[in-house]
């Protein structure tokens, strides 16, 4: 702890630390018991028994016993074991994302599991955000009723869109897949839900990103500079630096969309001309693979699944459409590594099925690195259609738990201070 004016607020600061510190631990590990817990923390057992007091008062923690469930090696197998769970019963997280075909709306429990899901398709009325809109306050709405009849209060809403956002407030800047300009669409939600609870605007790219390095964090990964790019609706992604997202100074970091990798090409909706997306976007590689009618009547996330079955499959002009692109996105993603050093670029929506053909198109002509340092990987992402949503879900848990005493209701005694 540096210099600080008041010795009691230093130590008001560590103990909301330390609160954070046991909820997040029980976030990622729980159930745990308070010797794990203090194990996994590194505080002291007496230190750990005095937060967990505090978050069990408060309703944000739960103990129960279970003597089947000692894990295998605990000193204390045979006897009941006192475990502790995040309990937030009474609250509740919510998603809502809008892509090109849909609005989808997820109600999460602190500890991650789902509550409730809903979605609708919006029929993609191009130019017209008011439709689009209309069908997601809908499924908004529905799923605030579902969370009131749930007994929760939905604590935290993050809208995901599948655009580059920026500004104060922040809106959509251009949403190419349907056909929009600058939208605010938080104001435009409020307008139509006037009990919207405290609401984020995120975009699908920078939210998947985390989630996907969470993945790799979980599999053992010690990695921390990461390019995620991907492409479903529309093409996006996100740079992470040292572990922590570049949002750049308008927010439109990692919006490879909007890389102008075509000088001379035609006039894009941000302004630009010749974006990626004007190339190689997934609307240009439907129609030349000639299942612009297949999006028109299933949506475009099924004309994506069946344009990857038919490349896989051998499809003449599938395939015909698929490698006019490539050298697109080849071209894009070497720029962005040159740009920001990557140690890997990892590949989202249908771009990680396809994860060999563009690691491929990549590597040949790609940045000849010294031999002594490991070449930029390019792999397929883990978690598939719903990074997103996963990844929205888990960066709103993760604020909410850097004060879990706010989640509480009822006012505890032994608050921060
Ligand atoms: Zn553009």
């Amino acid at each position: 702890m540096a210099s600080s004016p008041s010795g009691s607020l230093v130590s008001a600061d560590v103990r909301r630390h330390n609160l954070a510190l046991v909820a997040h631990r029980l976030a990622q590990q729980g159930p745990l018991s308070r010797s794990q817990l203090a194990d996994a923390t590194g505080l002291a057992r007496g230190s750990v028994t005095a937060l967990v007091a505090a978050l069990v008062e408060a309703g944000v923690v739960r103990e129960s016993e279970e003597p089947e469930s000692a894990p295998r090696g605990s000193a204390s197998r045979g006897r009941p074991l006192t475990l502790l769970r995040l309990a937030a019963d009474d609250v509740a997280l919510l998603v809502l994302q809008l892509d090109a075909d849909q609005a989808t709306a997820v109600l999460t429990a602190v500890d991650g599991h789902a509550l409730f899901r809903a979605s609708e398709h919006h029929g993609r009325p191009m130019g017209d955000p008011g439709r689009v809109l209309d069908v997601l306050a809908r499924v908004l709405a529905r799923t605030l009723d579902a969370a009131a009849g749930l007994g929760r209060r939905v604590v935290d809403l993050t809208v995901v869109v599948f655009a580059p956002i920026g500004g104060t407030p922040p809106v959509v800047v251009a949403d190419t897949d349907l056909e929009w300009g600058a939208v605010d669409v938080l104001g435009e939600l409020r307008r139509r839900v006037p009990e919207l609870p405290t609401a984020t605007l995120a975009s699908d790219g920078t939210v998947a990103a985390l989630a996907e390095l969470s993945e790799l964090e979980a599999a053992g990964s010690a990695i921390r500079d990461l390019v995620y790019a991907k492409s479903n609706s529309g093409i996006g992604g996100a740079v992470v630096a040292e572990g922590a997202l570049v949002a750049g100074a308008h927010g439109f970091a990692g919006a490879f969309g909007h890389l102008s990798v075509d000088p001379h090409g035609v006039r894009c909706l941000c302004g630009q001309r010749g974006c990626l997306v004007t190339v190689a976007g997934p609307d240009v590689v439907l129609a030349e693979a000639g299942l612009t009618a297949e999006v028109g009547e299933h949506g475009l996330t099924e004309a994506l699944r069946e344009l990857v079955a038919r490349i896989q499959g051998g499809d003449a002009r599938a395939t015909a459409a698929w490698e006019a692109a490539l050298p697109w996105i080849a071209h894009a993603l070497r720029i962005v590594a040159m740009t920001v050093d990557p140690e890997v670029v990892v590949l989202g929506g249908y771009w990680s099925e396809l994860a060999d053909s563009i690691a491929g198109a990549f590597a040949q002509d790609g940045p000849s690195i010294a031999a002594t340092a490991t070449p930029i990987a390019v792999v397929a992402g883990r978690l598939g259609e719903d990074a997103a949503l996963l990844g929205a879900a888990r960066v709103a848990r993760d604020a909410l738990l850097d004060d879990p005493l706010a989640l509480t209701t009822s006012p505890s005694p032994s608050s921060v201070i």
